[in-house]
């Protein structure tokens, strides 16, 4: 089966900066890949190549092909891209406030995505937009649909977001920190549902996130990014079980846990590099426990790891520290 979504070797530059190199990635439908990595890592510059938005930040794929259900996207016009946002790929904001229209009604903005996509008559896209609102487990559903925004709380409008990006129909949805402004019991019940929506959809989810522990909770397969890189892309399960590249392994025991929860968290010290100073060989090794010479002097590729999986790192499994 082709995949969904499928990114083969890109490369992203904006002006001079190279910020993405080499990233590989295959979406099935039905699945939801975890894009994980810390600030400046490169997941939202991802999600947006995934999109095709790259021209709208003066940025450009350098290398390799973007796939979307067997189209390549980098050589489509941007209006053959832009009838594929909203009808066949859904997105997902960090910050619902900058997705909705705060002069304009709930239900009104929701309407709007399936008039336009489906072409649905006002009467039938209400009458979905509630079936969604309520699938969304939005109380009184036909009462915040004549609501403004600014009466909703924060977790209420995302799932309106939510509603909207589902709206259209889509195949794909990009999710990039959907639940990142929320409190975190509001954090858990929208990952659930989103979750359970993308599997009762049969729906393909990108889901952006510095959360491992969200990644554990829904996610099928994780792509680990750093400094513009891919350093693991394997299943979740064997993931979590044993991080193959030092990176991951940090990153999960980043988690909080019960022996964790007052403040002995495990930080990763240092920061990831910017493009103007990435290292030489491999970009993790300044903060990395198990670096050798090696390391700083050649970068390691991505190869096969473990059963369907890759990693990029001269000494990947387990093993000390
Ligand atoms: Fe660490 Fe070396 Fe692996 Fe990079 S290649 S992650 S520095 S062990």
């Amino acid at each position: 089966m082709s995949p969904l979504l499928e990114l083969q070797g890109v490369s992203v530059a904006i002006a001079h900066a190279q910020l993405l190199d080499g990233i590989s990635l295959r979406l099935d439908r039905g699945q939801i890949l975890g894009l994980v990595g810390e600030s400046g890592s490169g997941k939202s510059l991802t999600a947006m190549a995934a999109m095709g938005l790259l021209p709208l930040i003066g940025g450009r794929v350098t290398t390799g092909a973007i796939r979307f259900d067997g189209q390549d996207m980098v050589q489509m016009t941007e209006a053959q891209r832009r009838a594929l946002r909203g009808r066949r790929i859904g997105f997902i904001t960090q910050n619902p406030m900058t997705a909705l229209d705060p002069v304009q009604r709930i239900g009104a903005q929701i309407d709007v995505v399936s008039r336009l996509h489906l072409g649905l008559s006002s009467a039938a896209a209400r009458a979905r937009t509630l079936e969604l609102m309520t699938q969304l487990r939005i109380p009184e559903a036909g009462a915040v649909a004549e609501a403004w925004p600014h009466q909703l709380s924060g977790g209420m409008k995302q799932r309106i977001v939510i509603a909207m990006a589902l709206a259209g129909e889509p195949d794909l949805i990009i999710a990039d920190e959907p639940t990142t402004a929320l409190d975190v019991t509001v954090q858990a019940q929208i990952i659930q549902i989103l979750a359970a929506l993308v599997r009762d959809r049969g729906l393909a989810l990108l889901l952006i996130t510095h959360d491992m522990g969200v990644v554990a909770q829904v996610c099928d397969r994780v792509a680990v990014l750093y400094a513009g890189r891919l350093a693991e892309e394997r299943p979740v399960d064997p993931i979590f079980a044993a991080p193959a590249h030092p990176y991951t392994r940090a990153l999960t025991l980043c988690i909080p846990r019960d022996d964790t929860a007052r403040g002995a968290l495990h930080g990763i010290p240092g920061a990831v590099p910017t493009a103007l100073n990435y290292p030489s060989g491999c970009r993790f090794h300044p903060r990395c426990p198990k670096a050798v010479s090696a390391c700083s002097a050649t970068q390691p590729a991505l190869v096969a790891y473990g059963e369907d999986g890759r990693v990029a790192c001269h000494l990947p499994g387990p093993g000390a520290p």
